[in-house]
């Protein structure tokens, strides 16, 4: 390696929310070899396949380098060709389009959509430019799509987000329950985890629970195929075996423990029935929960019993027993893990909190192995699109932007006059998409995200939104994607290793690396764009006056003067840049910027149980898990001696709430917003594959991954296929009452399906499922539901 002169750094994975380490090899200015670091904890060495080639997702051939803006006679023009333009015009053009969108219409007709694949200073810059730079809560993550429900339920049961134990937990469980997770092709490597214990322990169980048969099935001791949505009355039955068998652990109930009830009957966000105003006030009137006694819970679960869970979820009895057991046994630890099969559902808020309610009646949490974990599918889903507050409705560090107190803190922090934060929380991302097809949402800009791949029933809202002739829309990004070419203009973006970054994974661990490589052409960082865009606004031209009347301090700065060159993000010099790498953010600002940025968020959650180290700490180690406090980062939260913001003498505290204590939720099986039906006789299941991460905008351009699985196919069970009279590998059209792709059938392979259900990735952009996937969301997160739809398979 010497002789080769490739100079290796640290960086986490690229892909998924997992956060692998891997050492990257430069030479000659390009990434050119990558491998599982051995130092990270999290991988030990080990990567997947999508891993193994991220030397690669930078060098696709179609790699855009310049912005480029739709055209005809050497003007801006909707209906135009995309020609490359300077980034002068590109942001005089946006800043124009967007000044007249805020003088015309308001702040509420100005939009940004993100993802959980911004590093944490964009996220940041993001909110704080929308937020306080244009006064709109439209600011919304793919998150919305993917982790809202997991988000909301964690604030609704212990009133902090995220996790309580890590991935230390694998090696202390004596069981791991998968409910609704591939993690076989989702989380490899964390499934070697799973694995390595399973296989080396003879007593550890493995219980996956799915509506198909995976890969992760192959180390089922417990394999369960339910029907689609009945996982809600499966997690009811659970607490009603664990309560009718006498293994309540009751002291842990009386004092770290509350009963309650939600609320019920409210629909799932489907146009017609749902106008836009319903999204802050529907929001709040489905999330209400009541006190109740631990008897009216019991007599609640008490309904679900082993024989009707059995024949309404089409599980044998013997196998919901003894999923039950592996929680009621007061001596096995568990581990429940999940991702989308319980977020992207229209009850995803009530599915998270009934498995806390289970791990709650028993004790069974925030202690090694024994343990609650929600999984996340983008690399800084938690430390971006959550903890940064890039959620409509958020502010950073689980503060909102409805409470006064919130807003005033941050306002403190940000120093920016009071009153300045909009109050109104933001549109989400479904409803973002309904607005621009409404032509009420004119001025958006789409950052590190596809999201007319991504989003639901994209032939009706949300393509036609983008090419609306009232909109005008913005999407950077390193690849012209479907979104991109969707867009009005194009910003070519910095990927990965090309700028100096930091994610959050899903066991709070934050970790940070430096810029190994120069992007291709000009194309720039996001936090590039955010910040330099934000020299085209005065604040004259976008505050109130009466803002500027009582604080006359403020006339006549532009944004970028008062958002990022404010004594707080410029604090730092570009003396304490390392010189060993680049930084082209530093160097152009004159500040280190991102070092700013990252210590100025800090401050949101110093000493309010979210620590984050100084910022150079990263630089020297894997990651950390916050809090971090006096230098020692925390495995496990809410229990005495484990967690330093639990007090010697107190036990257990669920210190997110005032009381102290987490909420037991009882709430009902509902029925899903759509179901099969004479015409629309199949389930229709979304999701990933192995070999592609999300919508392949990356991984398609890697050859080895792209010819490891090259397109969509429809995974159909045989008899199914038979009974339409279609062959293995034919052409079908699955069609819903929104749309229809034609894709090829796929009766063997990786994944075997029931009767009357099918299972089509998403990563293809040739065939995008979209078109026909529904757009019902979850009534308190606003999560859509990619999981359960009605559709019918024709031969084509
Ligand atoms: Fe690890 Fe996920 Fe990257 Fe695979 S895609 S190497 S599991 S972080």
């Amino acid at each position: 390696v010497e002789a080769l002169q490739i100079k290796w750094s640290k960086a986490p994975c690229r892909f998924c929310g997992t956060g692998c380490g891997v050492m990257v090899g430069v030479k000659d200015g390009h990434v050119v070899a990558t491998h599982g670091d051995m130092q990270a904890e999290v991988n030990r060495g080990l990567n997947c396949v999508k891993g193994y080639f991220l030397s690669k997702i930078m060098y696709g051939k179609d790699r855009l380098t310049t912005p480029l803006m739709r055209k005809r006679a050497g003007v801006y023009d909707k209906d135009g060709e995309f020609e490359p333009v300077s980034w002068d015009e590109a942001f005089a053009v946006m800043a124009e389009q967007c000044k007249r969108v805020l003088r015309e219409k308001g702040p509420e007709a100005v939009g940004m959509f993100g993802s959980g694949q911004w590093t944490i200073f964009e996220g940041y810059a993001a909110t704080k430019l929308m937020r306080a730079g244009f006064r709109s809560n439209n600011l919304d993550p793919n998150a919305r799509h993917c982790m809202a429900s997991a988000a909301y339920a964690f604030m609704r049961t212990f009133g902090m987000d995220e996790p309580m134990g890590c991935y230390d937990d694998f090696e202390h469980a004596d069981a791991f329950v998968l409910w609704g997770s591939n993690m076989a092709e989702m989380h490899p490597i964390l499934w070697t985890r799973v694995a390595d214990r399973r296989l080396g322990h003879p007593n550890v169980k493995c219980a996956v629970l799915s509506t198909f048969t995976h890969r992760s099935m192959d180390l089922a001791d417990i394999p369960i195929i339910f029907k689609p949505g009945t996982d809600l009355a499966i997690l009811n039955y659970i607490a009603h075996h664990i309560i009718a068998t006498g293994r309540v652990n009751e002291a842990f109930v009386r004092d770290h423990a509350v009963f309650m009830r939600g609320q019920t009957g409210i629909g799932y966000g489907l146009r017609p029935d749902n106008p836009l105003e319903q999204n802050a006030s529907g929001a709040a009137e489905a999330g209400k929960m009541e006190p109740i006694d631990f008897e009216a819970f019991k007599a609640h679960v008490a309904q679900y019993t082993l024989e009707k869970v059995s024949e309404l979820s089409g599980v044998e009895p013997g196998f919901l027993h003894d999923l039950a057991e592996l929680y009621a046994d007061p001596d096995i630890k568990v581990m429940s893990l999940w991702t989308m099969g319980f977020n992207q559902h229209v009850r995803g808020v009530w599915a998270n909190q009934m498995v806390y309610n289970i791990h709650l009646l028993t004790g069974k949490i925030s202690e090694p192995g024994n343990s609650p974990f929600s999984l996340t599918g983008q690399p800084s889903a938690c430390g971006t699109a959550r903890e940064v507050g890039t959620f409509a409705h958020r502010l950073p560090a689980d503060m909102m932007v409805t409470n006064p107190e919130h807003r005033k803190h941050a306002e403190e922090i940000w120093k920016l006059p009071h009153g300045l934060l909009p109050e109104k929380p933001g549109f989400h991302a479904v409803e973002q998409d309904r607005m621009l097809h409404d032509g009420r949402l004119n001025f958006y800009w789409v950052q590190v995200n596809n999201n007319v791949q991504a989003a639901p029933n994209s032939s009706n809202e949300t393509y036609p939104g983008y090419r609306n002739p009232d909109n005008f829309v913005v999407v950077s990004d390193a690849y012209p994607t479907v979104t991109a070419l969707s867009a009005d203009i194009i910003l070519p973006a910095a990927m990965w290793v090309e700028k100096e970054g930091a994610y959050g994974n899903a066991e709070r661990r934050t970790h940070i690396w430096h810029q190994l490589v120069n992007a291709p052409g000009e194309a720039r960082s996001d936090v590039w764009q955010l910040v330099e865009f934000s020299r085209r606004f005065t604040t004259d031209e976008v505050w109130p006056a009466e803002i500027l009347d009582t604080n006359p301090d403020y006339r006549g700065k532009t944004l970028f003067d008062v958002l990022f060159r404010n004594g707080k993000v410029d604090r730092f010099p570009l003396s304490e840049l390392d010189p060993e790498y680049s930084n082209d953010e530093a160097n152009d600002f004159g500040f280190y910027l991102q070092k700013g940025l990252f210590e100025e968020y800090a401050e949101f959650g110093r000493g309010h149980g979210h620590d984050l180290a100084p910022y150079d700490t990263y630089h020297e180690v894997r990651g950390l898990r916050w809090p971090v406090v006096d230098g020692q980062e925390t495995k496990w939260r809410y229990r005495e001696g484990l967690d330093p913001y639990v007090k010697q003498g107190e036990g257990v505290k669920f210190y997110g709430r005032p009381d102290g204590r987490a909420v037991i939720l009882a709430v009902p099986y509902e029925p899903p917003a759509e179901s099969p039906d004479d015409e629309y006789d199949v389930w229709l299941v979304t999701g990933r594959v192995l070999e592609h991460w999300h919508s392949g905008s990356m991984t398609m351009r890697v050859p080895e991954l792209y010819k490891a699985f090259p397109g969509a196919v429809c995974f159909m069970n045989a008899d199914d296929a038979r009974r339409r009279g279609i062959n293995q590998g034919a052409e079908v059209r699955v069609a819903s009452r929104r749309g229809e792709i034609r894709v090829r059938v796929e009766t063997r392979g990786r994944n075997r399906m029931p009767q009357g259900v099918v299972f089509i990735p998403w990563f293809d952009a040739s065939r995008l499922i979209n078109k026909v996937t529904l757009d019902a969301t979850d009534p308190i997160s606003k999560q859509t539901d990619f999981k359960k739809c009605a559709v019918k398979i024709v031969p084509a």
